[in-house]
């Protein structure tokens, strides 16, 4: 088992007593984690898996992604990270990939959607989608993160159970350091993903039907492309 990527240095809680307690490092946990410590704000942030993810998913970051991003100050880095500006966009739909194309949908690059933009300087849009996939994101912004002196991020830390008090939570986390450990916040932000165990404890049911179909996914390297 590869060693667990606890961020501060093996001490537990670097940030005793956190303001927040930030559940899940995926993109919304670690872009919280982010938007609260460049406030300042004493955070932890606790992710039950031991490295950020290693599949493709989330490959496209939005436009509205993308302007919260300027407003943190790291879109420039998230499109360094990802596809290039000049990338075609286009979107084609098709049985296979030597297959006829069944649909073609054309898209600007990033670079010609500037160009636009700047072209049309109204404020209806202030920056375009970029592709750049989770396996990227990730890392990228838990760099980001950890050179925050506020925000504690623990890796390999997994949210067991939740206590509502008046004016805080108290959180049952299980790490290596030990198998019940409390963390106490004033505030705790479930970032767990769709089957969130924060909102199931919370008691908050999930609207319409889950699972509704199984999806297979193939990662493959081809030198040619
Ligand atoms: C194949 C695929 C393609 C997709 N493409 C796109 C796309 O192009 N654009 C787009 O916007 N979205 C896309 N999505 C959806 C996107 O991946 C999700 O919306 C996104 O991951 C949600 O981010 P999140 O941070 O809310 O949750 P997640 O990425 O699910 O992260 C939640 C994190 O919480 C952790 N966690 C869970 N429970 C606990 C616990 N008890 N204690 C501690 N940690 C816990 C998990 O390990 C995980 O790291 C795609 C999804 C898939 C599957």
């Amino acid at each position: 088992m590869p060693a667990p990527q606890i961020q501060n240095e093996g001490i537990p809680n670097r940030v005793a007593d956190p303001q927040v307690l930030i559940v899940g490092a995926g993109p919304v946990g670690l872009t919280l984690a982010l938007d609260l410590g460049l406030r300042g704000v004493r955070c932890t942030l606790i992710e039950r898996n031991m490295t950020s993810i290693r599949l493709p998913k989330m490959e496209r970051c939005n436009a509205r992604t993308m302007e919260i991003y300027r407003r943190l100050g790291i879109s420039e880095q998230v499109r360094n990270a990802g596809l290039p500006r000049n990338a075609p966009m286009d979107v084609f739909l098709a049985l296979s990939m030597a297959g006829p194309t069944l649909a073609h949908l054309p898209c600007p690059s990033v670079a010609e959607a500037k160009a636009a933009i700047a072209a049309h300087n109204d404020g209806g849009l202030l920056e375009p989608y970029q592709l750049i996939s989770q396996y990227t994101l990730e890392p990228l912004l838990r760099s980001i993160v950890l050179s925050l002196p506020s925000v504690t991020l623990r890796f390999g830390c997994e949210l067991i159970s939740i206590t509502q008090e008046a004016d805080s939570v108290t959180a049952v986390v299980q790490s290596e350091y030990s198998s019940d450990e409390t963390i106490r916040a004033a505030y705790l932000v479930g970032c767990d993903g769709g089957s969130s165990s924060v909102r199931k404890q919370l008691g908050i049911p999930l609207e319409g039907d889950g699972n509704i179909r199984k999806l297979r996914q193939a990662l493959f390297h081809a030198d040619d492309l």
